[in-house]
């Protein structure tokens, strides 16, 4: 069997116990003969696979019991829009923090329904950065405050929660369960499965109860969250295997010791590839400020942009594999989630070294 290490920023690297254990039960799941893609979503069986997902992932994140966890569909980019058609209320408009392209594109798709105040951005300094809040432009009516805690893309990541009056809204579609978070200091907080947490298809969202009912009253049932925290996500049919495969992943957690350990794992697999890129004497760099370099996606350049695709052939024939950065940015990118055993950093950072010796 082909082993590689994947490196891929989304569909991303899963759990090798847990896709074995999928595998064990594709055909047969606990004895109902039934693989789960063919169960009925109001059956028992997926009743019970459903219940035990939010029980897991509830006790990972410490989700006190007034907020609703929603397992949706639509991706990160369908909330884009979903949060201020339900959040904004009788309000304008939100604030946004500007720190890339997925804050971009959520800034774009929520002027479509308000105005969207950008309280501050970095891209004076291409994004390198996340703007301290002391310099932040708040606007006091806004219905919220939305900011992206990882941009996936930039490899640029929040080192703080901001504190705000308003409600605080969370795209973690990059981060969720990497780290340590206190729920009770956000208003939502949403995700798309396929980074950090389970198959695509399958879109996570933590809300407070009482931000729900502030819909607008023309918004399709489907896109209401009241819709879907009335119904416990059984409205309609949901994304049943994701959410499978997403609750075998909770366990796996669990096993690992909990967002504590996958965080202090995470910390050291970071630290390991920044410090490569750091001691490789500018053969690779980084633009992104030390505080603020990300612990799940590790934007990095070849000082000689002509080396590029030699790098990538020859890590992809070292069984490393999915390291070309976004066409937006550039570069390399490695996106080290929770599933990436540490073992795959340190080939990766014995390549890069190998790969500088011979080329530098
Ligand atoms: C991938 C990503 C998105 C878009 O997710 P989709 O599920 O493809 O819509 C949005 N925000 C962040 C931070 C992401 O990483």
């Amino acid at each position: 069997m082909a082993k590689v290490y994947n490196f891929s920023a989304g569909p991303a690297v899963l759990p090798h116990e847990v896709l074995a254990e999928a595998q064990s039960e594709m055909l047969d799941w606990h004895g109902s003969g039934m693989c789960v893609m063919e169960m009925s979503h109001r059956g028992k069986e997926f009743m019970e696979i459903i219940h035990d997902a939010e029980h897991d992932l509830r006790e990972l994140m410490g989700i006190p019991s007034n907020y609703k966890v929603l397992f949706l569909q639509g991706g990160a980019s369908l909330q884009f829009a979903m949060v201020p058609l339900n959040l904004l209320g009788d309000k304008a408009g939100f604030d946004l923090v500007d720190t890339g392209h997925w804050s971009r594109l959520a800034a774009k798709e929520g002027r479509r329904y308000g105005k969207v105040n950008v309280v501050a951005s970095s891209e004076d300094r291409r994004y390198s950065y996340v703007p301290r809040q002391d310099v932040w432009k708040c606007d006091p009516n806004a219905a919220y405050l939305h900011y992206t805690s990882n941009e996936t893309i930039g490899g640029l990541q929040f080192d703080f929660v901001p504190e705000v009056d308003v409600p605080l809204v969370c795209d973690m579609s990059s981060d969720l369960l990497s780290r340590e978070i206190d729920v009770s200091k956000f208003g939502l907080i949403y995700a798309g499965a396929q980074k950090n947490i389970g198959p695509s298809g399958l879109t996570l969202v933590v809300v407070r109860e009482d931000l729900l009912g502030r819909a607008r009253a023309d918004l399709p049932t489907m896109l209401n969250y009241q819709t879907h925290a009335d119904a416990d996500s059984m409205y309609n049919t949901p994304a049943t295997y994701p959410i499978y495969i997403a609750g075998l992943v909770f366990k796996w957690i669990k096993e690992q010791g909990g967002v504590k350990a996958m965080a202090a794992r995470n910390t050291e697999k970071a630290g390991l590839l920044y410090h490569a890129i750091d001691a490789s004497d500018g053969f690779y760099t980084t633009h992104i400020e030390a505080p603020f370099r990300s612990q799940m996606n590790v934007v990095f350049r070849l000082k000689d942009e002509a080396l590029e695709d030699t790098f990538l052939s020859e890590a992809k024939k070292n069984g490393l594999v999915q390291l070309k950065g976004h066409r937006a940015v550039g570069g390399m990118r490695a996106s080290i989630y929770n599933a990436m055993p540490i073992e795959g950093v340190k080939q990766l950072v014995h390549f890069m070294l190998d790969f500088a010796r011979q080329h530098g």
